[in-house]
């Protein structure tokens, strides 16, 4: 039999890194299980003080998950925007597929956690889901771009896996799958070069990774990502500011510029959605203008991502930025400069 590859407690977890088991949290556990890689658990570092380091905090439990048993579970209305089961539709040109409810590990700030509380967990999509989803696709030529989404589409069988995306590719519209998961980051070896070759197979494939924090860019998860890019699959990635994890100008700089370094583009910075059980990893939104002010000066374009806010009754995403003024170098552009800039056009 081959060894166990997840953790599914607190007490566990603490008893794999050779640590006191902490008080917390049999009351969160049956909300919201634990379930962790060896490998993701493996890279915490600061053993001493777990709670404090920043891989712990994003795959264990804390008492504050259980704080706000009153607030919504599904802010962004996803539920009420499933066009067929599992696709949420709510721009013109692009909808997102929930193709399982697995992961590889389970992530304390998921902002899906209502597909797994209480120990409950999407299926695989069917045959028979696939086949409506494709025939909605059909009938809405406007949609051409799918993100497909969960959970994570790599905890698919490679055969589950080839299946979606030969079923969704021949959707003629369709001319973009954009593949969210944090697989790469959470079990690397999970990304097969049998995955990886399946998803090269499709030139219409864009890969999202899901990078929170340096301590996540280990050799594997280069390795995972350097499958995917060394066969031409453009890897992108999306950030969450987590409080307490990486809101910090220094800490991301470290993390984009490390992704920089291997062709990963960090494409999002998204704040934290007032999602049930998740709230207290919310920074406030000044928190993420704050470090895109800090950053303007000192990182290079190319690191800097997209900070967006997920707006609340499926609203969707609005991009923000600072108003940059540094010491008087990067001055705020004022209605003068726009009007003078547009002089400048005319002369
Ligand atoms: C985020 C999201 C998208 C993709 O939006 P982009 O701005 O293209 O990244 C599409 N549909 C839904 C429902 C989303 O939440
Ligand atoms: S991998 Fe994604 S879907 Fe899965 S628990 Fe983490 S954030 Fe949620």
């Amino acid at each position: 039999m081959s060894e166990k590859a997840f953790i599914n407690s607190t007490y566990e977890a603490a008893r794999f890194l050779g640590i006191a088991p902490p008080s917390c949290c049999d009351e969160v556990e049956k909300a919201y299980p634990t379930s962790v890689s060896k490998y993701y658990l493996g890279i915490v570092k600061d053993k001493d003080n777990p709670q404090q380091d920043p891989i712990w905090l994003q795959c264990m439990p804390a008492e504050q998950e259980l704080e706000d048993q009153d607030s919504d579970f599904d802010p962004l209305a996803e539920e009420e925007q499933m066009a067929a089961p599992r696709l949420i539709h709510r721009y013109i040109d692009r909808a997102v597929l929930l193709a399982t409810g697995r992961c590889a590990t389970r992530c304390r700030f998921c902002f899906r956690k209502r597909t797994w509380a209480n120990g409950t967990e999407m299926t695989d999509i069917t045959e028979d889901e696939l086949k409506a989803i494709c025939d909605y696709l059909k009938q809405t030529p406007s949609v051409r771009e799918i993100l497909v989404s969960g959970g994570d589409p790599l905890m698919l069988s490679p055969h589950r896996l080839k299946t979606l995306l030969d079923k969704i590719s021949a959707v003629p519209s369709i001319e973009v799958i954009r593949v969210g998961s944090r697989v790469p980051v959470t079990m690397p070896q999970l990304l097969t070069e049998e995955k990886a070759e399946i998803l090269a197979a499709y030139p219409s494939v864009w890969l999202m990774s899901h990078f929170n924090h340096p301590h996540e860019v280990t050799l594997e998860a280069l390795e995972a990502c350097r499958k995917l890019i060394s066969r031409g699959i453009p890897v992108l990635n999306q950030t969450v500011l987590l409080a307490g994890v990486n809101d910090n100008a220094d800490v991301l700089e470290d993390l984009f510029r490390k992704l920089i370094a291997n062709r990963i583009k960090p494409h999002y910075l998204f704040h934290v959605d007032p999602v049930r059980g998740v709230r207290h990893f919310a920074t406030g939104i000044a928190k993420g203008l704050e470090i895109l002010e800090e950053f303007r000066p000192r990182l290079s374009s190319l690191a800097v991502p997209t900070f967006a806010i997920d707006l609340p009754e499926g609203g969707g995403k609005v991009a923000l930025q600072p108003n940059y003024e540094i010491d008087g170098k990067y001055p705020s552009v004022t209605d003068n400069h726009l009007i003078s800039y547009e002089e400048k056009l005319k002369d």
